[in-house]
């Protein structure tokens, strides 16, 4: 604190992110990256880019990357919002469309830039109890409210909502915008962009950050109907008018490009998690059911924080949340098979 912070700055409480240690011998399980690394396609593509044109903006509209990902959802172009990963994106919609007199609805359990959001842009929320089992109950929602949003699968938890809840969800809010975070979608789930043409109040986010294995280039997008999409376009365009570089934007439109490869390696992930909740369950852990690429789970008889201090000890770093109701769960995300091996030895004898 200083005597030049002015009050906003004082009252912030900013998000904290899992640990990016510096030591690269680690395995590090605690953030949700991909295991395998980006598009070989995409590589290519930004490789090629690295010439002298860096000297020059970017295209402020990312035409390319647009154009690429409204081919792969099969929606127009002014469907599509791009941002300096999904948290920018996130950012836009909490500060442009969630800006109400009611407060807005999330899980109790939930992604925790959100209340993050609500502090930097003055947004009163309530928090919705996930149920006895962890999972987001459609019902819950149905209530005077001034925006919805819930990661789909949810993060920490992993659970899925089942695409007819979430049009539950929608239905029973048609005058609040209902924002599906999607970061996790492409290792066990449905998209809702299949339902934004039906529900003009859904916003649905993903991320190239984890099944596109690019969390290092930082892009994020929106998906929904053009007048949502202009609010944030507003937004961007009175706050940073050049968001995705140029790397970004030919890395990001290969990547999406390039469909053999990543339905391979989000296979690989999804074939991974089994093999990991398997071995989990044997040494006595109950894992909720994920679809993501990383698992929630507890062990009736030893202590969340213990455990992952024993699992760091032994070089594999996972992610452990101090907060009340999930404060003897671990997060893990899952890795290489090598990667799993180490992190099932690591929690040795139980
Ligand atoms: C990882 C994650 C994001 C942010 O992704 P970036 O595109 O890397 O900013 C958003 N929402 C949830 C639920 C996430 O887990």
């Amino acid at each position: 604190m200083s005597k030049f912070w002015g009050p906003f700055v004082k009252n912030l409480v900013p998000y904290v992110p899992g640990e990016q240690p510096k030591l690269t011998r680690l395995v590090k399980l605690n953030t949700n990256e991909n295991p395998y690394g980006p598009s070989p396609k995409a590589l290519a593509a930004m490789q090629a880019e690295l010439n002298d044109n860096l000297r020059l903006y970017p295209d402020p509209n990312s035409d390319q990357l647009k154009n690429a990902v409204a081919r792969y959802y099969g929606v127009q172009g002014n469907q599509v919002f791009l941002g300096n990963g999904s948290d920018e994106v996130l950012a836009h919609i909490f500060h442009g469309l969630l800006q109400h007199d009611q407060p807005i609805l999330f899980p109790d359990i939930s992604y925790s830039f959100y209340p993050v959001y609500c502090g930097l842009y003055g947004i009163r929320f309530d928090a919705v109890p996930l149920d006895e089992q962890f999972r987001i109950a459609p019902a819950d929602y149905a209530k005077p409210n001034g925006g919805i949003i819930f990661p789909n699968p949810n993060a920490p938890t992993g659970c899925l909502l089942a695409l007819e809840a979430v049009e539950q969800i929608l239905k029973a809010s048609p005058d609040s915008v209902v924002v599906v975070d999607e970061a996790y979608i492409d290792f066990g789930g449905e998209t809702a962009i299949s339902l934004v043409d039906r529900y003009p109040n859904l916003l649905v986010t993903q991320t190239l950050s984890k099944s596109r294995s690019l969390a290092g280039l930082r892009v994020g997008l929106a998906v929904g109907h053009p007048d949502l999409i202009e609010a944030l376009e507003r937004i961007k365009n009175s706050f940073n008018s050049y968001p995705l570089d140029r790397l970004a934007n030919v890395g990001g439109a290969a990547a999406f490009d390039d469909r053999a490869y990543f339905e391979q390696t989000c296979r690989l992930v999804i074939e991974h998690r089994e093999w990991v909740v398997a071995q989990l369950e044997t040494k006595g852990f109950e894992v909720l059911p994920s679809a993501a690429n990383f698992i929630f789970a507890r062990h009736p008889r030893h202590d969340a924080a213990g455990l992952a201090a024993k699992l760091r000890e032994q070089g594999v770093i996972v992610r452990h949340f101090k907060q009340e109701r999930i404060a003897q769960f671990l997060r893990i995300s899952i890795g290489t098979p090598e990667q799993n091996q180490a992190l099932i030895d690591g929690l040795g004898e139980l």
